[in-house]
């Protein structure tokens, strides 16, 4: 999609599978999502946006990145979990480019980094690179790719504390990380305690940008990127969390019923179900929540 010399183009890294070797309650195996990583680009620099995690998907992405021949300017982190930002010093040091972030990404950045030996170097034992967290944050969250501002919008609470989006005003794109979903189960885990309602604002504020295009961090790569149906999607979905989680007295039957009423969505049951071990979890009296947030993994 472009105009004049400004574009984007988007890389969708497949599903990487788990080792957790118990099945989801369908029966089905356990995959991660599918993870976009956007390409801002002029004439002859870009912007890398939420770029992946492991060895194997940063070379995978690295190659696409120097195959559009493009000069890369920044990697972009929208925030702070490790899926869409793990391989940013990867990426930093290969292209010469800078990591920019909100200052609320980075603050969440270092508590994905302390939870790496608890989560996510048993689910992917191996394969995430050293991750120091070398983001900056750069005056008004703006930066700017060949005269075209892009800047970075604090939405708050999705479904992690304190995300961002990335704002392309003169493509109508919003880089949207992990605020819309498109073709996957949303990820609803860190979502106890209002946190749905926080995140239904978010959306808005997402709206209140008028994009035409939205990329969503997990996407199925089959789908485009059209704003009003992803934002339409998002909203339904987290409605429908809603009501499951009110009337479902079990992780187990919030599953089914939220597979009941999305049987078409491609990718994210493994997510939906550590969502909602994670969300019942808490429901118990004395809950650990950061017992009831790895737990969901395992
Ligand atoms: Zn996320």
């Amino acid at each position: 999609m472009s105009t004049d010399s400004l574009g984007y183009a988007v890389h969708v890294c497949d599903p990487l599978p788990i080792s957790v070797d118990e099945p989801l309650p369908d029966g089905g195996k356990r995959f991660f999502q599918p993870i976009s990583t956007t390409l801002v680009h002029g004439e002859r620099d870009a912007v890398l946006v939420d770029p992946p995690f492991t060895v194997g998907q940063i070379e995978e992405v690295a190659a696409w990145v120097a195959a559009s021949g493009k000069n890369l300017v920044a990697v972009v982190a929208t925030h702070g979990h490790g899926d869409h930002w793990f391989g940013d010093d990867e990426f930093a040091r290969r292209f010469d480019a800078p990591v920019v972030a909100t200052a609320g990404t980075i603050a969440v950045m270092h508590g994905n980094v302390a939870a790496r030996p608890f989560a996510w170097d048993k689910l992917w034992p191996g394969q995430i690179p050293d991750t120091p967290v070398t983001a900056i944050t750069v005056p008004d969250d703006t930066l700017t790719l060949e005269g075209h501002a892009l800047r970075l919008v604090d939405v708050g609470h999705t479904d992690t504390e304190r995300t961002s989006v990335l704002h392309v005003p003169d493509l109508g794109l919003v880089v949207a990380g992990d605020v819309l979903y498109n073709g996957a189960h949303m990820f609803v885990g860190e979502s106890a305690g209002g946190g749905l309602d926080a995140w239904r604002h978010a959306i808005t504020t997402v709206e209140s940008l008028a994009p035409r295009y939205i990329v969503a961090g997990h996407k199925d790569r089959e789908r485009d990127d059209d704003a009003t149906r992803v934002i339409a999607e998002s909203r339904r979905y987290l409605d429908d969390v809603g009501a499951a989680l009110a009337t479902c007295s079990s992780a187990t039957e919030f599953f089914h019923a939220m597979v009941d009423r999305h049987p078409d969505l491609p990718y994210g049951r493994t997510l939906l179900w550590v969502g909602a071990k994670t969300l019942y979890a808490l429901r118990e009296p004395g809950a650990d929540p950061v017992a009831a947030a790895v737990g969901g993994w395992f």
